[in-house]
């Protein structure tokens, strides 16, 4: 509020004659600088050194709404509103007194009974004689100060309302640096640990809509619940987050930008936490797909037990068959042979005719048309599928997928079926195993010209000499009392579907190793 001590001189240096004043080299005339007291556009006053006006300009008059008839010889006093706090006058006229200038606020009253908010600035001056004057300049600062008030008002208004928001928002500049949080996005960058999570929203959602993100920013539309998924994609702390963003332009406040139209582009990004519903979701399909997944496995143990009884027929109908090629090859026929042979005939027709039967009545697997699949998404809904097993027989699952697969064409569910089978056989197996901890280990891989999916276990593994076998239907390693099926049969037949190539041997980890290697397929197959 106070300056300099500064006390001027009124009409410094004039010349004889009191017409001229020197400023500088130049002289002036001093009636050149009345008319400029007199024509400013700020209220110029001044006063003795009781604040008693002795000169007002026409801009005083008009500001505070008196004629200069009307207020000199009056007191500045008769200005105040009487709002303004004593100590603010108390500092004025401290400083003045000790011949510093003084500069502040000061509510005042126009002669309509308006209070306005006066913006003033005192100068000590002393006259060649040695009497004190005080020069006094104001001006209305009302509207620029309510202005202010009001942006104050908004903006203070604007962070509470963005505070008070439950889901993350934040403000990026062009620079992609925050001018504007919410305490729930501060709680996030806690969350986070590392890093700015706006950094790693934009880059995840440049990398997911490619150039539709650069195409949403130009064209000024934003976009809206853009999922994007934050933490490593094999682990449980993957958070989703649903994202819209809007971008807006803001004119550049700076003096440089006066006259020209310069902007700032900001983005306002909110990213709402879904990973709840996520999970839900993820619950939901894996449900429908364990649904599915029951249905095939029931056409397919029906195929199995169907292929076994008409496998089983298959030996004494070559029995009989054979038995009636022996009785007619024999040149000794009697009577009685004859009648065995009808017999054995019409045994042979009704065999042949039941198998027929069972094989009519297999079920038939719908036909299933060849799409783009992607290997460690049906490995995925795999492993969602087993998770309530895993955690009871409390099975480690080590996922490892390719980071990126190259993309190719297969029967998705006929591959979906084939990979539960093989983590049924490893989570059947593992048990058996003597290992105290329990662990699945399942990686893909990018072979170059193909995709490597390795199934480890720890359970007891495959004999070498076996190795082989397994693919054969109804084998078993379970030993007596064990069941064996068409599992690792099946496994091959779809393997064998997508001109892959399945292999058993000794894994790492102490059980079973199953290697599948697909080659790349873009092209659409045909039918089943
Ligand atoms: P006062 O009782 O007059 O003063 C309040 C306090 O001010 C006192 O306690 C005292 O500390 C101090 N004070 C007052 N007069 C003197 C003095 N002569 N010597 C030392 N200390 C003193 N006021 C406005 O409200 N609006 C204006 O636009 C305005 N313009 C002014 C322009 C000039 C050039 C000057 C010199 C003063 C101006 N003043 C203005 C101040 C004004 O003169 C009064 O001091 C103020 O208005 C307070 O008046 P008051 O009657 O409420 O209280």
């Amino acid at each position: 509020m106070s300056g300099h001590r500064q006390r001027r001189d009124l009409g410094s240096a004039p010349e004889a004659g009191g017409e001229v004043v020197r400023t500088g080299a130049s002289l002036l005339p001093s009636r050149l600088f009345h008319e400029a007291v007199a024509q400013a556009q700020v209220a110029i006053s001044i006063t003795d050194a009781s604040a008693t006006i002795l000169y007002a300009n026409a801009a005083f008059g008009r500001i505070t709404g008196y004629q200069p008839e009307e207020i000199i010889g009056h007191n500045e006093a008769f200005l105040s509103d009487h709002s303004t706090p004593r100590e603010i006058y108390e500092s004025l006229w401290s400083s003045i007194k000790s011949d510093r200038p003084w500069s502040g606020y000061l509510v005042n009253r126009h002669k309509t009974g308006a209070r306005y908010l006066a913006e003033l600035t005192i100068t000590p001056v002393q006259a060649q004689d040695g009497s004190s004057y005080y020069l006094g300049m104001h001006r209305d600062v009302t509207p620029m100060h309510s202005l202010e008030q009001r942006v104050h008002n908004q903006k203070a208004l604007i962070e509470s309302v963005v505070d008070a928001a439950s889901m993350p928002l934040v403000v990026l500049d062009e620079a992609g640096r925050v001018v504007l949080d919410n305490q729930a996005y501060k709680k996030l960058i806690g969350d986070f640990g590392v890093g700015e999570p706006a950094a790693e929203f934009l880059r995840l959602l440049q990398a997911d809509m490619g150039p539709a993100f650069e195409a949403a920013r130009s064209g000024g539309r934003g976009f809206e619940r853009q999922e994007v998924m934050v933490g490593p994609p094999t682990s449980n702390r993957q958070r989703w987050f649903s994202c819209s963003g809007v971008w807006f332009r803001e004119r550049d406040p700076s003096a440089e930008a006066f006259f020209h139209d310069r902007r700032q582009t900001y983005l306002l990004l909110v990213a709402n936490e879904i990973s709840h519903l996520k999970q839900q979701q993820e619950e939901l399909y894996a449900t429908a797909l364990r649904a599915l997944t029951a249905e095939q496995e029931l056409v397919q143990s029906l195929q199995e037990a169907l292929a076994g009884a008409s496998f089983q027929f298959q030996g004494p109908l070559n029995l009989i068959g054979a038995a009636t090629g022996i009785l007619d090859r024999r040149v000794d026929a009697c009577e009685d042979t004859a009648a065995l042979q009808r017999v054995l005939r019409h045994a042979l027709e009704a065999g042949r005719e039941a198998q027929a039967m069972i094989r009519q009545s297999m079920p038939m697997r719908p036909p299933e048309a060849v799409t783009p699949v992607s290997f460690n998404g049906i490995l995925r809904d795999v492993l969602s599928m087993y998770t309530n097993r895993l955690l009871a027989e409390g099975v480690v699952v080590d996922w490892r997928p390719a980071p990126q697969l190259p993309s190719t064409t297969g029967r998705e569910g006929r591959l979906r079926g084939m990979f539960k089978q093989l983590v049924d056989n490893a989570l059947d197996a593992i048990p058996l195993g003597r290992a105290a901890e329990r662990e699945l280990c399942i990686v893909t891989a990018d072979t170059g010209d193909g995709i490597l999916v390795r199934i480890d276990d720890n359970g007891p593994g495959i004999p070498e000499e076996d190795r082989l076998r397994v693919f054969e239907p109804f084998y078993t390693t379970k030993g007596a009392g064990g069941s064996g099926g068409m599992g690792l049969g099946m496994v091959q037949e779809v393997v064998a579907e997508h001109d892959g190539t399945v292999a058993v041997g000794r894994s790492d980890l102490g059980g079973c190793r199953v290697d599948l290697y697909f080659p790349l397929r873009r092209q659409v197959l045909g039918g089943p």
